[in-house]
C-alpha cells in the first residue's frame, strides 16, 4: 500500500490509464511523486520528510561533448525530496531524474562523486536518463551537492564527525540507492517486473587546487564510491562501471605528496616546462613500441622495459609564458622557460615513476605510467626569487590535515622534514584509521559474484592522478583471494567471465588526453554494461570511440586485462598475452607486513 494517498483529478486519470501509457505532464507532479515514496517502515532508521518533495517536468535536454555518454536529447522528471535518520537531527537531500513514463526501461542508475565530493551534482545523471534509467544522486548530509566531503568532516580541530564518515564511506550512496529503486518500483508501477541496476559515478569539477579539471563519470572518487556498494551490498546491484577508483584511500591521497617530496629530496624543482618536455620525448619514444606510430603510448609497459628517461638529457627545451593550467586564479603564471633538460630534471622523473620507497628501499606504493603527466610534480613560480619552487599538492593536504592531523585546513604550511619514511607513516596511520571507511579494497566480491553481478572497470593507462597499476593491483587480489587454486590463465578467465579491467591507451585521468589526443575513450560504457547484464554479451573488447583531433568518431576497442593491445604488420590490432609486461604491472609492497589488497 501507498501511504498518504490523496486523489487528484491527474491521479484519478492515472489510475484510469496506468503509469506507462501516461505522459511525462501526468506524473511529473509533486502529489503524484508523493504517492510514490516509500513506506515509513520501509527503511527502518530512515524518515522521509513527505512534505519535502518537488517535481519539475524538463523538457528537450540536450548533453553533447561528454567523455562518459554520448550526446542525446530527453525530457525527465527531476524529483528531490530528503530524509532524516531516526534520532539524529539530520537532513539528507536526494535528486532522481526519472525519464518519461514511455522511455523507461526498467533500470534505475546511482551515481557518485569526484575529488572530495559525493555527488556530481546533475552531471551524470543524464547517463542514465538517456538509456531508460532513473537515475540518482545524494547529498549525504553534507549541506548541498557541492559540498566537500573533507570540510565537513571535523566539527571542530580535534573532532571528526564519524556519522559524515560513515555517510562518504559508503552508507549515504546505499540509501539513496534502496530509497531510489522502492520510489521507481512505486513510481512506475512495477509490481514484480524486474528492475535492473547498475551504478556509474562521477568526478567533478569542484576539485581542490593542484589537480586539473576532471569531468569524469564512474572515476576517481565516483570509482572509490562503486567498490563501496560492490564490495558491501552485492545484492543490490547487476552491474557496476568503475573507472580509476580513487580507493586504497590513504595510499592514494598521499601518495599525491610523492613527487614534492622526491622534488624536496633531490633539492631540485624543476620548471614545468622541463617535464613537459620529458613527457613529450616519453611518449615519442615510447610510441612505436606497441606497433603503430599514432601518437599513443598503448603499452607503457614495454616504455618501462626499453626506454631509459636519461637518453633525453640535453635536449632543449622551450614555454611560452602561460597560465597554470589549473584551476588557481591567485596563483602566479608560469613565464618563460627555456634550458635543456638536466640529469636531475631526469632523476627527478625516474624516482617518481618508480613510486615510493622506504629509506630501506622496501616499496611502498606504485606510481604512475611513463606517459602520464607529472601534475603532482608542478613546481610553483616565485615571483621574488625568480625561481620555481615546491608546490605541495593540496590532494595530499586535503587528507593527512583534516583525516591523520585532524586540523581544519586544506593546504600545507610547508612540508619542511617530511621524508619518504613521513609518507610511509602517514600512509599506515590512514589505512588503519579509515579501513572500514576509505580503503574500500575487500577483494572477496564472492556474495556479488554469486548474485549475477557484472563489473566493468577501466582506467586510463596515462593517468596522472591515480597509479594505473592501483587498478591492476587491486585485480590481482581479488583473483588471488577468490581463486586462489587455480592458475594464473584459468583464474583470468573465470575473473573476466564477470569483471574484466581495461586499460585505456592513452588517457589520462578519468578524461582523454591532450597529449595523446588520438586515444579512444569508452564513452559507452553504460550501455555496454547493459548488453553485458540484460543481453548476456560479454565485452572480449571494450568499445572506444577517439573524442578529440583528426581521428574523431573513430571507433576502438580496448584489451581486457591481462591481454595487451598489440598491432603487427597489417595493421590488426592483437590482444596478446606478455609476461614482462604483466609483470611490469605488478609491484610487491613489501614495506608492509600486512597484505596490501
Ligand atoms: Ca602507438
Amino acid at each position: 500500500m501507498r501511504p498518504n494517498i490523496k486523489i487528484v483529478p491527474a491521479l484519478a486519470a492515472l489510475a484510469s490509464t496506468g503509469v506507462c501509457a501516461a505522459s511525462l505532464n501526468d506524473v511529473c507532479t509533486s502529489a503524484f511523486a508523493r504517492t510514490a515514496l516509500p513506506s515509513p517502515s520501509f527503511y527502518q532508521g530512515i524518515t522521509i520528510d513527505n512534505s519535502s518533495i518537488v517535481a519539475t517536468a524538463v523538457y528537450n535536454t540536450s548533453v553533447s561533448a561528454q567523455v562518459m555518454f554520448p550526446d542525446a536529447t530527453f525530457d525527465y522528471c527531476n524529483i528531490t525530496f530528503t530524509y532524516s535518520h531516526d534520532g539524529r537531527d539530520d537532513k539528507v537531500a536526494l535528486s532522481y531524474w526519472l525519464p518519461a513514463p514511455k522511455n523507461f526501461k526498467h533500470r534505475f542508475l546511482s551515481t557518485g562523486g569526484g575529488g572530495y565530493l559525493i555527488s556530481s551534482g546533475s552531471g551524470s545523471l543524464p547517463g542514465g536518463v538517456m538509456y531508460g534509467a532513473v537515475a540518482g544522486t545524494t547529498d549525504a548530509g553534507f549541506g548541498s551537492l557541492t559540498t566537500n566531503f573533507n570540510e565537513v568532516y571535523l566539527l571542530a580541530n580535534g573532532t571528526p564527525n564519524y556519522q559524515n564518515l560513515y555517510m562518504f564511506g559508503y552508507q549515504a550512496i546505499h540509501e539513496m540507492s534502496v530509497l531510489g529503486k522502492e520510489f521507481t518500483r512505486l513510481f512506475y508501477e512495477m509490481n514484480q517486473t524486474k528492475l535492473y541496476s547498475y551504478y556509474q559515478g562521477k568526478s567533478s569539477l569542484h576539485v581542490p587546487a593542484k589537480m586539473q579539471t576532471d569531468h569524469s563519470i564512474g572515476c576517481s572518487e565516483g570509482g572509490r564510491d562503486g567498490w563501496s556498494q560492490i564490495q558491501r551490498f552485492a545484492d543490490q546491484w547487476d552491474g557496476a562501471v568503475v573507472g580509476a577508483p580513487a580507493f586504497r584511500f590513504a595510499f592514494q591521497q598521499v601518495q599525491h605528496a610523492y613527487s614534492d617530496i622526491v622534488e624536496q629530496t633531490m633539492n631540485y624543482f624543476p620548471p614545468p616546462c622541463e617535464l613537459e618536455k620529458i613527457l613529450n620525448e616519453t611518449t615519442k619514444a615510447c610510441d612505436s613500441l606497441d606497433g603503430k606510430v599514432d601518437g599513443v603510448v598503448a603499452r607503457t609497459d614495454l616504455c618501462k622495459i626499453h626506454f631509459d628517461i636519461s637518453d633525453i638529457i640535453g635536449t632543449p627545451y622551450s614555454c611560452a609564458a602561460a597560465s597554470v593550467p589549473m584551476s588557481f586564479p591567485s596563483h602566479p603564471a608560469w613565464p618563460a622557460q627555456n634550458g635543456t633538460v638536466s640529469a636531475k630534471g631526469v632523476a627527478v622523473a625516474e624516482k617518481i615513476i618508480e613510486g615510493l620507497r622506504d629509506s630501506k628501499g622496501r616499496q611502498v606504493y606504485l606510481s604512475y605510467q611513463p606517459s602520464a603527466q607529472f601534475v603532482d610534480a608542478f613546481t610553483q613560480y616565485n615571483v621574488n626569487t625568480s625561481e620555481f619552487e615546491l608546490w605541495p599538492s593540496d590532494f595530499a593536504a586535503a587528507f593527512v590535515l583534516p583525516f591523520l592531523q585532524q586540523a581544519n585546513q586544506t593546504s600545507f604550511d610547508n612540508l619542511t622534514g617530511v621524508t619518504y619514511d613521513t609518507l610511509k607513516d602517514w600512509i599506515y596511520q590512514g589505512w588503519q584509521e579509515y579501513a572500514d571507511t576509505l580503503h574500500t579494497t575487500w577483494p572477496d566480491l564472492t556474495p556479488f559474484h554469486e548474485a549475477g553481478g557484472k563489473i566493468l572497470h577501466y582506467h586510463g593507462e596515462s593517468d596522472f592522478s591515480i597509479p594505473t597499476a592501483s587498478s591492476v593491483h587491486y585485480r590481482e587480489s581479488v583473483r588471488k583471494v577468490m581463486y586462489p587454486h587455480l592458475s594464473y590463465n584459468a583464474s583470468n578467465n573465470a575473473l573476466n567471465d564477470w569483471y574484466r579491467l581495461y586499460l585505456i591507451p592513452g588517457a589520462g585521468h578519468c578524461d582523454v588526453n591532450p597529449y595523446q589526443p588520438n586515444g579512444p575513450f569508452p564513452q559507452t560504457n553504460l550501455a555496454v554494461l547493459i548488453d553485458w547484464v540484460e543481453k548476456g554479451k560479454k565485452p572480449e573488447t571494450l568499445n572506444s570511440t577517439v573524442l578529440q583531433g583528426e581521428h574523431l568518431g573513430e571507433n576502438r576497442q580496448v584489451c581486457a586485462w591481462p591481454l595487451r593491445p598489440r598491432w603487427r604488420g597489417g595493421g590488426e590490432m592483437e590482444c596478446e598475452y606478455d609476461q614482462r609486461s604483466v609483470d611490469q604491472w605488478q609491484v610487491e609492497l613489501d614495506a608492509f607486513k600486512m597484505p596490501v589488497y
